[in-house]
């Protein structure tokens, strides 16, 4: 746990005393209160993280995760389980496969009761991205008639189609999360005491990927152009830039290279997957597909006269 003011770690966030009543921890660094939301309501808390404060988000990816992940204890691995098992009964036997699978089904269940919230934040927000991405590249696709991996999508059945979008922004998110965590780890160096790093990255991008959910707003409302969302998915990549720089306490300049890497990574492996998947493992229709998406971005990004289209020789 730590202070959400100025990181120090600390014990506790509050003394719980024999009447129920609650006395909330100072800092001994800043000398402020260690984490006032223990006390704020849900609804002024969520405020606070749409404005992007510190320490709604320090509160909820440090302390909030830690006091709820520490209500489970891990059960370590099947080794240290079997060694545990075997000097109670004192025989030492073969190697089990039912007992092996007994016990990876119980840290499956474990990992569904642990990650409760998280998984419903997630399937929550991805339920509504796969939406909002089905109709954005629809309608991108009725303006142009240009993309071959997308003709063959929208081709498909409803739930063909809803399949597919729902593999590209899972993966999409899967990459995010990733390379994000492997950068700032290996890279930056982050995260060595911070007990349960990983998860504080996949919280941060999840409470800040909420924002590219706004555009079911403009749905709604007359303003759903191609322009407005395209000005919708910088703000929620600027909300993704700046939890990661307050919850990880690195530079601008930093967090700004990470997510460079992280776009390109994303570039460069979602939409050949999903070419992989449409195509049903056809690497040469997925490599012509591939092609054509890249010379499209491209072709938005420079002036037509520098580059020649695809089959061109
Ligand atoms: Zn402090």
């Amino acid at each position: 746990m730590i202070c959400i003011n100025c990181c120090r770690e600390v014990d506790c966030l509050y003394v719980e005393y024999s009447n129920n009543r609650i006395r909330l921890t100072d800092c001994t660094e800043c000398e402020e209160v260690v984490d006032r939301y223990v006390e704020i309501d849900n609804i002024l808390l969520f405020i606070d993280l749409l404005l992007l404060k510190p320490g709604a988000y320090r509160h909820l990816v440090y302390n909030s995760l830690e006091l709820e992940l520490s209500k489970y204890p891990d059960r370590g691995s099947y080794e240290e389980h079997y060694h545990r098992r075997s000097s109670k009964l004192e025989v030492k036997g073969p190697f089990i496969w039912h007992s092996w699978f007994s016990f990876q089904l119980h840290r499956l269940k474990d990992w569904f009761v642990k990650f409760d919230q998280l998984n419903r934040i997630w399937v929550l927000i991805t339920a509504f991205e796969v939406y909002l991405t089905w109709v954005s590249e629809e309608r991108k696709f009725h303006q142009t008639r240009s993309n071959e991996l997308m003709r063959q999508i929208l081709s498909k059945s409803a739930l063909g189609q809803y399949l597919c979008f729902a593999v590209y922004c899972v993966l999409d998110f899967v990459v995010l999360n990733n390379v994000a965590h492997y950068l700032l780890v290996k890279i930056y160096k982050w995260g060595h005491k911070v007990k349960y790093a990983k998860y504080v990255v996949s919280y941060t991008i999840l409470l800040s990927y909420g924002a590219k959910i706004y555009p079911i707003l403009m749905l709604i409302w007359p303003y759903d152009s191609l322009l407005t969302s395209s000005i919708i998915k910088i703000v929620a990549n600027v909300y993704i830039i700046e939890a990661l720089k307050i919850v990880t306490n690195q530079s601008y300049i930093d967090v700004m290279i990470l997510f460079l890497f992280v776009f390109l990574a994303r570039s460069l492996t979602v939409k050949p997957l999903l070419s992989l998947v449409v195509t049903h493992g056809n690497f040469p229709l997925c490599w012509q597909y591939t092609k054509a998406e890249y010379h499209q971005i491209l072709q938005n990004l420079l002036p037509s006269t520098y580059l020649k289209k695809p089959n061109q020789p």
